[in-house]
């Protein structure tokens, strides 16, 4: 990696010395050239004379990141080292990823989001607007990468929890690109994040000078679908070996265009796959606690868009493994939404609900739907804090010996219950997991560590698998092989401590093995156009990207 005398790394430019090669991002050394490649690429005297190692270096840019006064500032600290040495800053983030995750990707890159006219400095990505439609595919060519292997596409409609930001949403796939680097060392050079930039209908944007994007309210219908389609067209042309990953899109978009594409391309969609993967998985290492089967468990939502929906139709694939009929396992499902129990008889309903609108009288609140449907789990992905409460809570608990509880709204301040709550209202028989980290919590002298339902622990795998097997499409099955390994990689020791996830410092050993996992599933459905490899674990840990400085270049 990092490859100096590597000219695909650029494209087929030619290979840049002096000023131009301490201009790119990708082979800058900064301080780090040795005396031997400064006099080979011309850079004597454009350097200060003293050589650092990496080492020094990451020292250097850890203390300055420290200095820094608050997140938004340590955001844009590190994203400027991003642009000037993309090797020493993934140093930095994966030594310390507990602590540069919050950072580079939720909350602070929400705050960025919201910031972003303000403290835009260098583009990043590529920005393709409603006014480029008939010249996608030249746009495509300007980017100077040829072997592009990830796309993350936003069109900033629905940015995290923060609603329409438009091309202010463009931290969104900067960061998350940025994860699949740090978490499944996906080649960074080989990433491309991209904003579908067509209209915000965000006033205070419009109205606001410093805004980047289209100053026009949003395309909608026809015009809007055939700007997509050719951009995916365009850019399966452009790069074909490329997965695209749809992020942030609405909900009235994001499920008809996953439809609409799983079949044709490469693409998932992390909002309602990935959350599906993370969720589930969570499910799995809860049953190891209660007991019991998958299929035995009635599963009652607080909300029904993209998350809820997303995680319900893999918990019918994954039932349906264990035998259940499709029917049978969508009848373990419920769903309350802002109107009440999801039930036959509305009339109100958007297409992604039909199948679980079961026959049931009318129920307005969620603790008459917890008393009347009796879950073994409630999962909150409404956005909307504090509705797990203290009844709905004890009711779970009345009803269960280890009730399971899923607050995964965000924020924190979304959450549906704290993990104080959700342990204290159980007598700390809850199996809690959260969308926000929270902090451990001492009960009656033990220690309750919640678990973080992060998605980090699924997307990076799935993608490096897909992409190593170079997999035609990404499957359903492919998420729920995901799913079970990251169950099993939780430890006797994790579940002791109430984890029902592997510890976020393991993510690159789980990230290998779900990407294994996926490859399996690509051989096994003859998915893959890569030619199977000896050893599919070490296959995937040789491909991950190591962001160290190549020693002895030669060129
Ligand atoms: P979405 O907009 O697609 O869906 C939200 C749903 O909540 C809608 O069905 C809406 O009708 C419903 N809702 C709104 N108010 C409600 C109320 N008062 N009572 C009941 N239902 C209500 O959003 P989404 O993508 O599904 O995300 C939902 C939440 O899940 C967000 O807070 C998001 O941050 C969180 N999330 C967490 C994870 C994770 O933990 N890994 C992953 C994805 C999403």
């Amino acid at each position: 990696m990092n490859q100096i005398e590597s000219p695909k790394q650029t494209g087929a430019r030619p290979f840049p010395t002096g000023v131009d090669l301490l201009h790119d991002p990708i082979l800058n050394k900064g301080m780090a050239f040795t005396a031997e490649e400064r006099e080979q690429f011309q850079l004597r005297g454009l350097l200060p004379p003293r050589v650092l190692t990496q080492d020094l270096q990451a020292e250097r840019v850890l203390r300055n990141f420290h200095k820094k006064p608050n997140d938004l500032e340590k955001y844009i600290f590190l994203l400027s080292l991003e642009d000037r040495n993309e090797a020493l800053f993934y140093r930095v983030v994966m030594d310390n990823l507990m602590e540069m995750m919050p950072i580079i990707y939720t909350p602070t890159v929400g705050q960025a989001c919201l910031e972003f006219g303000n403290i835009f400095r260098r583009p990043r990505g590529l920005y393709i607007s409603a006014e480029d439609r008939g010249r996608i595919a030249e746009i495509l060519r300007h980017w100077p990468h040829d072997d592009v292997r990830v796309v993350v596409i936003t069109d900033g409609e629905r940015i995290l929890g923060l609603g329409d930001l438009g091309a202010h949403g463009m931290g969104i796939p900067v960061g998350k690109l940025s994860l699949y680097t740090a978490c499944a060392g996906i080649d960074p050079a080989t990433t491309l994040p991209v904003t579908l930039d067509v209209g915000t209908n965000n006033q205070k944007l419009l109205d606001d000078p410093f805004y980047i994007g289209l100053p026009q309210n949003r395309l909608r219908g026809e015009t809007y679908d055939a700007l997509v389609d050719e951009f995916m067209t365009a850019v399966t042309a452009r790069f074909p070996h490329a997965l695209i990953q749809f992020e942030d899109f609405s909900n009235q978009n994001a499920f008809r265009l996953l439809h609409k594409y799983r079949d044709q391309y490469r693409t998932f969609n992390d909002d309602i796959q990935g959350t599906a993967g993370v969720a589930l998985a969570g499910l799995y290492s809860a049953l190891r606690l209660t007991g019991g089967r998958l299929s035995d468990q009635r599963l009652l939502f607080l909300g029904a868009g993209e998350a809820g929906i997303g995680i319900a139709d893999l918990v019918v694939s994954a039932m349906m493994q264990e035998g259940a009929t499709a029917e049978a396992a969508r009848q373990q499902c419920w769903f309350v939404d802002s109107r009440g129990l999801v039930e036959s008889s509305r009339t109100d309903l958007a297409e992604h609900k039909l199948p679980y609108a079961h026959d049931h009288a009318p129920l307005t609140t969620f603790l008459e739907a917890v008393e009347t449907l009796r879950p073994t789990a409630i999962i909150g992905v409404s956005g909307m804090p504090r509705m797990f409460t203290q009844p709905v809570v004890e009711a779970m608990a009345r009803l269960n010996e280890k009730p399971i509880i899923f607050a995964l709204s965000n924020p924190t301040a979304n959450s549906e219950c704290t993990a104080e709550q959700a342990y204290s209202w159980t007598n700390g028989r809850a199996i809690f997991a959260s969308g926000s980290p929270f902090d451990p919590v001492e009960l009656h002298g033990r220690t309750y560590i919640p678990g973080q339902g992060n998605n980090s622990y699924i997307f990076p795998g799935v993608g490096l698998g897909v992409v190593a097997t170079g997999a035609r499409q990404v499957t359903d099955d492919m998420f729920l092989a995901a799913a079970q390994t990251l169950a099993h990689l939780v430890t006797e020791d994790d579940l002791a401590a109430g984890l029902i996830y592997p510890s976020l410092k393991r993510i690159r050993e789980v990230s290998a093995h779900i990407a294994t996992a996926v490859a399996e599933i690509a051989y096994a459905h003859e998915l893959a156009t890569v030619p199977r490899p000896g050893n599919l674990l070490t296959f995937m840990q040789n491909r991950m990207y190591q962001p160290v400085y190549r020693e002895g270049v030669s060129r």
